[in-house]
């Protein structure tokens, strides 16, 4: 395939969805790879481009609740309470799914991930569409997804025909997901939105994000958004002392460490915003995963807000 384009041109990335072709789409939490979800050759081609296995369910992708209802049994209340708060926006529910959704969406199991995405291009381009959108994080598995056309570009390149590029993604991490386990609503993915913030419209949720070997939720194994060089999560003095004789690289909060050259140390929020840091963590550490350093170092964040999703995406990249 030639190069791939990078553009905002929606009559085109409408055209080739409707030809089952894969296209990247801009949202809120990262750049998507994105197919007809009820075409199962043009979803077949999201995990052959992605080298993704096929244990690994899509979230699905609509524009409003009503759509939502076309592919799901039921909405419960405590989903619609959260829809109503939230939608659009990085909250993804697993809800039970209607025939329509193919099992290959869903890697056979009976309920369906679906969430309406929180960007204006994507939307309009939901709007315009006789389906929803299957959309895994555009980049190859495991790896650091992206939140720039660049990063998908750099990746994909003709491997996809078109990028939607929608600019900079806002949250910068993927979405929360909650689903029902023994009845009671619980996150399998921490995310864009805050456990606490959930918590305050339905009240307490369970967490379960550490089953390391549930093949159902491989967003949950226990390594993934990795870069290629490894990295130390936490105890960042500790780790410097012990890799003094290596080049080293750090992600920060907002401190600097005068061991390090300037070069190659990001502080990704100097005013301490946990927004802000979600929105530039992905970018930093494909910057240091292409620097001239063998280690990658980061701080751990503090473990509320969005800290929580971003200490998790960290802890994953750390794990070989
Ligand atoms: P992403 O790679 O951001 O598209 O996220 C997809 C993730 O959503 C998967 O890796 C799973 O962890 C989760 N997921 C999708 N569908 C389901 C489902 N039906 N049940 C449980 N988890 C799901
Ligand atoms: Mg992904």
């Amino acid at each position: 395939m030639s190069e791939t384009i990078v553009g905002n041109d929606l009559q085109q990335a409408i055209h080739l969805l409707d030809n089952g072709e894969c296209v990247a789409i801009p949202t809120e939490t990262v750049y998507g790879l994105a197919a007809n979800a009820l075409n199962e050759e043009a979803v077949l081609k999201i995990f052959e481009i992605k080298n993704r296995p096929h244990f690994d369910p899509l979230i699905v992708h609509t524009h409003s609740i009503n759509e939502i209802e076309k592919y799901v049994e039921a909405i419960p209340d405590w989903a619609l309470q959260l829809m109503n708060k939230f939608s659009p926006g990085p909250i993804t529910y697993l809800l039970q799914k209607k025939n329509n959704i193919p099992d290959l969406v869903t890697s056979g199991l009976n309920t369906v991930a679906i969430r309406i995405p929180e960007h204006i291009l994507t939307l309009e381009l939901l709007r315009n569409l006789s389906f929803p959108l299957a959309a895994p994080s555009a980049n190859p598995f495991g790896y650091i997804s992206p939140t720039t056309a660049f990063h998908v570009k750099d990746q994909l390149d003709s491997k996809i025909k078109y990028i939607l590029d929608g600019g900079d993604c806002n949250i910068g991490v993927e979405s929360t997901i909650i689903g029902l386990e023994n009845n009671l609503p619980t996150i399998f993915r921490v995310g864009g939105i805050a456990v606490e913030e959930i918590e305050n419209v339905i009240g307490k949720v369970q967490i379960r994000i550490e089953s390391s070997s549930n093949p159902h939720s491989p967003g949950m194994l226990l390594s993934h958004y990795a870069p290629r060089k490894p990295l130390l999560f936490d105890k960042v003095e500790e780790n410097l002392k012990l890799n003094s004789d290596k080049r080293t690289g750090i992600i920060s909060f907002f401190k600097k460490y005068d061991a390090v050259e300037n070069e190659n140390q990001i502080q990704l929020s100097p005013n301490q915003n946990l927004h802000e840091v979600a929105k530039n963590l992905f970018a930093a550490m494909r910057k240091l995963d292409a620097a001239n350093v063998e280690i990658i170092l980061a701080e751990k964040f503090p473990e509320i807000g969005l800290g929580r999703a971003i200490n998790d995406r960290l802890k994953r990249a750390a794990k070989k």
